[in-house]
Order: C-alpha cells, then sequence, then structure tokens
C-alpha cells in the first residue's frame, strides 16, 4: 500500500533534514544556551558549540532581530576591553499563565525567563461560558496595560486544568472538580476573545513542566527522567518527564493519572467509577478523614492539622504516616513503572516533609529503586502557575523534529 503510494507520488509526512534546518537545530542550540549561561559572550557560544564563530553571530543577530535576546555592553572589572554579553530578552517576549483550580482561578504574566511578574486570583465561574469571559476580561485589561507601556503584545497563553485534556486539540475531556467543563475547548475559547494564541494541557503535566525549565535553568542534566506528584486536596495526579520531555500518552489524554491506580479492589468508592484507586488513600482529604471522619475537609481544618502535626500532636502524626504509607506504597509502584531518578512532591502536605520524608522511601522501598524522593522546588500553586507560563514559552524554546511525523489524531 504505502510501496504504491510512493510510486504514484504521494508524499509521506516525513520531515527531512535540509541546509535550512542545520541553521534551525544552531538556533535552537545557541538560544538554551543563552537561556541557561546567561550573561554569555558570543565568544563563549562558539566555544561551548564549537559551531562557527560567523555563524554563532549569524544566529545571535537573528536572535536579537526577533527580540529573543538583548546585547548589552558587560560591567568593566578591570581596565581593557569590557565584552558584550547576551541574555533573555525577557520583555520581549511576554506570554500570560493560567491555571483553574478546585476553588479559583489564577493569572499571571512573565518574560522569556519563565518568572512571573504579576499574579492575580479570580473566582470560578459556575459555566464555562461565563469562566472565560472572566478570564477574557483580565487577559484585555492586562493587553490594554501593556499597550499603554509601549510593550510588545502577548505571544502565547498556557492553561493548567485539572483534569483529562486533550492537549493538542486544547479541549477538557474531564475534569474530577469541574464536571461542567467535560467537553470545552477552552484553548479556541480563550483564542476567539483574546486573539492570542493558546495551548492547554493536564496541570500535573505542567508542574512537571515547570520542574523540568527549573532544573534546566540550575544545569541539571540529569533531571531528564522524572515524576512530578501533585497530592491535592481531593487527588492526587502526575507528570512523567521522560527523556526530557512530558509523556503523553498514545493519545495524549491521560498518561500518568497515578491517582487511578488501583491498590485496593474492594475498597472505597471512586469518582472514576471503579473501587480503591490510590488517590483516595493519599489526598489531603484522606488524611483529614482518618481524624475527623464526620467533620468535612476544609483547606483551613486541614492547615490547622498540618500546624499539629508541626507541633507533634500524636494522633495527628498517627494519620499523616498513614498516608505515609500509602505514598510509599504508589510511589514504589511508579518507581518500578519508569525508573525515574527523582519522585518530586507538590502539594500542601509537603508542609511536612520531616515528618514524611523517611517512611516514603523505606517503606515499599526495594534494593533497586535508587531515585531520590524530594518536594517541588515551588508550592502546588505555584509550580501549576509557573508550568502554564512553561508551556506558553514552549514553541519558544523548541527544538525541529526530524523523522515521520507521528501527529496524535486530535479529530
Ligand atoms: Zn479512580
Amino acid at each position: 500500500m504505502s510501496s504504491s503510494k510512493a510510486a504514484t507520488g504521494f508524499a509521506l509526512p516525513i520531515r527531512t533534514a535540509t541546509p535550512s534546518s542545520v541553521r534551525a537545530v544552531n538556533r535552537s542550540i545557541v538560544l538554551e544556551l543563552i537561556r541557561r549561561r546567561q550573561p554569555v559572550s558570543r565568544a563563549d557560544l562558539a566555544r561551548f558549540t564549537g559551531i562557527f564563530r560567523s555563524s554563532v553571530s549569524d544566529i545571535v543577530d537573528e536572535l536579537i532581530e526577533d527580540g529573543f535576546v538583548l546585547e548589552q555592553r558587560a560591567i568593566p572589572s578591570q581596565r581593557g576591553r569590557v565584552p558584550m554579553i547576551l541574555r533573555l530578552h525577557d520583555a520581549g517576549y511576554p506570554v500570560l499563565g493560567l491555571t483553574i483550580r478546585p476553588a479559583y482561578c489564577q493569572i499571571a504574566r512573565a518574560g522569556l525567563n519563565g518568572r512571573i511578574h504579576k499574579s492575580l486570583t479570580l473566582p470560578v465561574p459556575a459555566s464555562p461560558k461565563k469562566l472565560v469571559q472572566c478570564l477574557a476580561d483580565a487577559i484585555r485589561k492586562w493587553c490594554q496595560e501593556s499597550v499603554a507601556a509601549g510593550a510588545p503584545e502577548f505571544r502565547r497563553i498556557g492553561i493548567a486544568v485539572p483534569g483529562h485534556v486533550d492537549a493538542p486539540a486544547g479541549r477538557i475531556l474531564w475534569s474530577p472538580t469541574h464536571a461542567e467543563l467535560a467537553g470545552f475547548p477552552i484553548a479556541s475559547e480563550i483564542f476567539e476573545r483574546t486573539g492570542i494564541e493558546t495551548l492547554a494541557d493536564n496541570d500535573c503535566n505542567l508542574g512537571a513542566l515547570s520542574e523540568l525549565s527549573l532544573g534546566k535553568m540550575e544545569n541539571k542534566d540529569h533531571a531528564a527522567n522524572f515524576i512530578l506528584l501533585n497530592v491535592s486536596d481531593f487527588g492526587a495526579g502526575a507528570g512523567a518527564v521522560l527523556n526530557g520531555e512530558i509523556y503523553l500518552g498514545h493519545d495524549a489524554n491521560f498518561a500518568a493519572e497515578v491517582g487511578h491506580m488501583v491498590i485496593a479492589p474492594d475498597g472505597l468508592r471512586c469518582r472514576c467509577g471503579r473501587r480503591g484507586c490510590w488517590e483516595l488513600y493519599v489526598s489531603n482529604e484522606a488524611s483529614w478523614r482518618r481524624l475527623h471522619p464526620r467533620t468535612p475537609f476544609t483547606i483551613e481544618r486541614f492547615n490547622q492539622m498540618l500546624a499539629a502535626a508541626h507541633s507533634g500532636e500524636k494522633r495527628t502524626l498517627a494519620a499523616f504516616r498513614e498516608t505515609a504509607r500509602y505514598l510509599s506504597l504508589g510511589i514504589s509502584n511508579i518507581g518500578f513503572l519508569f525508573n525515574p531518578a527523582e519522585v518530586i512532591v507538590a502539594g500542601r502536605i509537603t508542609a511536612i516533609w520531616d515528618v514524611l520524608r523517611a517512611d516514603l522511601a523505606s517503606l515499599y522501598g526495594a534494593a533497586q529503586l535508587r531515585y531520590s524522593i524530594r518536594p517541588a522546588r515551588l508550592s502546588a500553586d505555584d509550580s501549576l502557575l509557573h508550568g502554564a507560563v512553561c508551556l506558553a514559552l514552549r514553541d519558544a524554546f523548541a527544538k525541529p523534529k526530524f523523522g515521520e511525523m507521528l501527529a496524535v489524531e486530535t479529530a
């Protein structure tokens, strides 16, 4: 079939390398090096990469022209010639990140370095249309401020969604905390109202993207295989970074949804319709219910429980140790599945890391499991919001890919 197509002139979706793609690859390498090594000189870039100085200069000139890079004179430290240094042009590529949380949503603006300059918390209206309206109003206000200040227009918006997302299509498939958003094409709806290209993905994937980006900034190249586990108030989810990229799964809908690993076939009934899913035993609500089975969970009450654990209250510590036991069970399963270098835990529960740390690694440890388990660099909210910003910046730093295009079916 394929040979007859080839014989009659049908082109397969194969992206081949051309002279111009060599330059595109080198451009992405140079931009990434400037991001990681800034401030850096043209001579340093030529030395680091082995690319001819003239080719480096051509690429740098193009990056400056496109607004990605700034060249400035270094601050002189001694007499003599003061070199020119390169940095990312933070303000040259402004982006927005949005997160939808169970009780509120957040919006942040950032530049090419990915650092959040300003953020805002908004309520989540009950209907998808009102949610989009509310977000679009806030975005338009910031756009007007940017225009008034003479700043460039926002280039991209990234959205972190709690639940399953068809990431290539930017459509929410299912959200455990926002049933009204099922099937909602949030990326195209935001684009229609703002004119800004918009991308959406699962929030735990974006928490993982945040850790990947922060690891790169710290030049931790070994951090290419890790799992970001977000222990949230009502569930647990994860993002898997494998070989330096977010693993999306075959249809990009719900890879690494570890919260729904069944660990007790006759256990508690889950929102997904099955019994004994892991998140029912490790969420913040699960920890709360161990101690207070008849009092509804609230964030304030849970924060008091964390404070009681801090002060060494015995029953509270016992409840959290039970959570740690279940966390250890699931984390070891994750370890055997992915062989990660790190399992990174995000969520309010990391406030009592000293209480959890030893049990997480040891209770279901095994000689083969040699990952490290550590808390996320940022709080859960900040991690997801920063991840949404990283999604908005993804195309700016993307490397060209070659070979057969295994496009995900989005129809
Ligand atoms: Zn489930």
